[in-house]
């Protein structure tokens, strides 16, 4: 990204909003918009690789490992405005795990650009299965979409809720009923 030219575009867009780029308040919003767009798109320029880092251990375990509840902020590619929500990450294991830390990694690395969620659900679902070749991935995305909130049908308190199952997550009816019924219990208290 081209950080000067952004903030020329972003002063351009001001003026086009019937704003004057130099008022006091303003006058940094240009390199500011750059630098936080800069960000929120990095995504775009990391691959999974870097994001995994080697972070896979190999484990004899055939089991089911469920991340609930990590934090998503994504931008909706049609309006540009944020959405977000929770993701629900499930594998079953081949002999192969992630740290879990690595789950949320992965996650930034496809909201952290434009998405539409339903892109972003699969884009994760599939960088699980690929990092570590698991027996089956789910992921459920859970996400307030403020082009929805703030416009438009102004519908304020709908959730959009998407799902992505690969592998023995989608062939076994049993397996995807214990990953939903793991990431719907309520939390401790
Ligand atoms: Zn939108």
């Amino acid at each position: 990204m081209d950080r000067a030219r952004t903030e020329t575009l972003v002063r351009e867009l001001l003026v086009e909003l019937g704003e004057d780029p130099e008022r006091e308040g303003l006058r940094s919003t240009p390199s500011r918009v750059a630098a936080s767009l800069e960000f929120l798109v990095r995504g775009q320029s990391q691959d999974l690789a870097e994001v995994v880092n080697g972070a896979i251990f190999e484990q004899d375990t055939n089991d089911m490992v469920v991340v609930r509840d990590i934090e998503l902020y994504s931008l909706c590619e049609h309006h540009l405005l944020p959405f977000f929500g929770r993701c629900h990450i499930g594998y079953l294991a081949k002999g192969k795990v992630l740290g879990a830390s690595k789950l949320a990694r992965i996650v930034d690395l496809f909201a952290r650009r434009l998405q539409i969620q339903e892109r972003l659900t699969n884009q994760i679902a599939r960088a699980v299965m690929e990092a570590i070749g698991a027996q089956g991935v789910g992921v459920v995305v859970e996400a307030r979409h403020l082009c929805m909130m703030m416009r438009g049908v102004e519908k304020r308190t709908s959730l959009l809720t998407t799902s992505s199952v690969l592998g023995s997550m989608h062939d076994s009816l049993p397996t995807r009923a214990e990953f939903l019924t793991l990431i719907s219990k309520k939390h401790p208290t």
